[in-house]
């Protein structure tokens, strides 16, 4: 279905194949017309050619004959001194070169016109003795010595071509010697003619023609003077001559005519056609007033320019719906090209897209990388602070320990020299068993010492901070341990509730420690100066969780501190008693190993301290 818009483009197209068919065709048809018809005109030319030649030699082999009488004896002596039988002779004679010559008649008159002797002498209708002074070859070879004349007999009505000539002897002109020979005669000499052709007299009488229906027709218009002139001379022996009808068409190159010849009726039969548009040629015959025509047919040279008309038409057509096609398929072509390019641009634009999005991307990641490892960088660097501060912590509680630790090692030390000097007292005296039991109690009291160190000892290690089981019971003995001195000078009360079974935290141990010294030693600095202070710790395991609770009775948390009391370096102790950074130091530990610490007021007085930690899985089975 076309769409509308197609529409003109389609009557475009038609037209102009219309057009162009046309156009070709018309052109076909014009140049092989010329073509064709210049053809026809070299050919025409030539028939005609060739016809007149025949033709003249044809009449010019007669024409001698009534000369070469005029040499003869017989003849002279018949016309000076005419008898019977001189007459007969010369007619015997005649007749004989009649038969000869294949000629219509020949015959002798004398200077008033009569026959005197004839070659059809012996024939009924012999014209011996008729009176032809009014035949115009007569007049003309007794005037100008020859004639020729183109006639219908006027005895038998046969028409023939009369060549005379005069006969003289040396007193003057005698008489005439004529021969009249056949148009049959003439017309053999054209043999098989391929074209129409005839021969028309001075008066445009045809004379001659291929067609014989032809023959007495005129080619041009008689006036009534030239006709009464023919019935005198009785020249084509009242023959009707009527009008041939050749209708003039145009007049072409080189004396050529374009003719229509009319239809012959009845119709000829002719190996060549008779009617229709021919092309004239028309040439004198030397020797005689009278004029060849040649016509050569048209039709035919129509006929192969319209056929050639129509194959350059139906080429042209041809041709057309080539270059629509070959246009089409280049159409289809450069729009699969626009759509390939259109393709490979988007394609293009897609890949830009993507390499600048990875580029972006890249950057970013790089971007990314850069800041984690600055972060990494920083949480070393925090990391290495944090471990230089707990470091700290560790070295300023053992600055407050040392003193601690010189009273409890000398309480043991007193009593090892007491129990030693006892023992060797004992000894002198003999009694073994005392001493005995005197040195047990100094293995004990160098065991409780070697405990003691250890436990500085493994508090002094830097920790590796690598999570491992830690049993929460024995970081709580060590903290305790390490706040013993704190703990004797303030007087509390310290009650621990574990359940039975052992509760392993997921963290290091030593941090942890450090973390339980802080609680427990905040807890004791807020309850110093009061009447019964207590310090409660609990612990328990829930959903894979450690939770631990140091509870003290002081009074709580103020306002501030609540808020405050995980910021570096906020400190309600005067001067020289805290930092503020144990609480801080704390809450980082415990957020290192998955933990949480919080700190709240009891509702019963007193602050309480909440350390969240992620159980070794151990104890993960309640
Ligand atoms: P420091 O003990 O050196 O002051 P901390 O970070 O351990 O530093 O504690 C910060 C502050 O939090 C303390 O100065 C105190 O005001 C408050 N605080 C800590 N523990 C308790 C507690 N158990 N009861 C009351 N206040 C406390």
């Amino acid at each position: 279905m076309f769409q509308h818009r197609q529409l003109p483009r389609l009557i475009l197209l038609v037209l102009g194949f219309a057009a162009l068919a046309g156009g070709a065709g018309l052109l076909a048809f014009r140049y092989s017309l010329a073509v064709g018809m210049a053809e026809l005109q070299a050919t025409g030319r030539h028939r005609l050619d060739l016809y007149a030649a025949s033709l003249e030699r044809e009449i010019d082999k007669y024409a001698y004959f009534p000369t070469t009488l005029g040499l003869e004896r017989d003849v002279l002596q018949l016309l000076s001194a005419p008898t019977p039988e001189r007459g007969e002779q010369v007619s015997l004679y005649l007749e004989q070169l009649n038969e000869r010559a294949g000629s219509l008649s020949i015959y002798i008159l004398d200077r008033a016109g009569r026959v005197v002797a004839t070659s059809n002498w012996r024939r009924a209708d012999s014209f011996l003795g008729e009176e032809l002074a009014f035949r115009p070859y007569f007049r003309q070879a007794m005037d100008g010595g020859s004639g020729r004349f183109f006639g219908i007999g006027t005895t038998r009505g046969e028409p023939g071509y009369y060549l005379s000539s005069a006969l003289s002897d040396e007193h003057g002109t005698l008489g005439v010697a004529v021969v009249k020979v056949g148009l049959k005669q003439l017309e053999k000499s054209w043999g098989p003619v391929e074209a129409p052709a005839l021969v028309a007299d001075e008066n445009g009488v045809v004379i001659l023609a291929s067609v014989p229906s032809w023959k007495f027709t005129t080619i041009k218009p008689l006036d009534e003077a030239t006709r009464s002139a023919f019935d005198r001379t009785q020249q084509y022996n009242r023959q009707a001559l009527h009008p041939l009808g050749v209708t003039e068409l145009a007049d072409l190159q080189h004396g050529a005519r374009l003719v229509r010849m009319p239809a012959v009726e009845p119709k000829t039969v002719a190996m060549f056609p008779v009617a229709g548009t021919f092309v004239a040629q028309t040439q004198a015959l030397a020797g005689t007033s009278w004029h060849l025509t040649v016509f050569s047919s048209q039709d035919q040279v129509r006929g192969d320019a319209i056929s050639r008309a129509a194959i350059a038409g139906v080429g042209a057509a041809f041709l057309f719906i080539l270059m629509l096609l070959l246009n089409q398929r280049r159409r289809h072509l450069s729009d699969r090209l626009a759509a390939q390019a259109a393709l490979q641009r988007a394609h293009d634009e897609l890949e830009r897209k993507v390499a600048e999005r990875t580029a972006d991307l890249s950057a970013a990641n790089r971007r990314l990388q850069r800041e984690v490892a600055e972060r990494t960088q920083a949480e070393r660097t925090l990391r290495a602070a944090q471990d230089e501060l707990v470091q700290a912590g560790k070295l300023a509680v053992i600055g407050q320990l040392a003193a601690g630790v010189a009273h409890e090692l000398n309480q043991p030390l007193a009593a090892l020299r007491t129990l030693s000097g006892n023992a060797r007292k004992f000894l002198a005296r003999g009694n073994h068993d005392t001493a005995s039991g005197n040195l047990e109690r100094i293995g004990d009291l160098v065991d409780r010492m070697g405990r003691m160190t250890a436990q500085l000892k493994s508090f002094a290690r830097k920790s590796s901070g690598q999570p491992q089981a830690v049993p929460l019971r024995r970081a709580l003995d060590n903290a305790l341990f390490l706040l013993e001195q704190k703990l004797k000078q303030s007087g509390a009360g310290v009650s621990i509730d574990l359940p039975p079974q052992e509760l392993l935290a997921w963290c290091d141990p030593n941090r942890l420690e450090q973390v339980l010294v802080n609680l427990a030693g905040n807890a004791l600095d807020a309850m110093a100066g009061l009447p019964r202070p207590a310090l409660e710790i609990g612990a328990r395991s829930e959903h894979g969780r450690i939770l631990l609770q140091v509870r003290d009775h002081g009074p709580g948390l103020s306002e501030e501190a609540g808020r405050r009391l995980f910021e570096p370096f906020f400190t309600t102790k005067e001067a020289g008693q805290g930092l503020g950074l144990g609480l801080a130091i704390s809450a980082g530990i415990v957020a290192d190993f998955g933990g949480n610490l919080s700190g709240a007021n009891h509702p019963q007085g007193g602050a309480v301290f909440t350390l969240d930690l992620p159980a070794a899985r151990d104890t993960e089975h309640d």
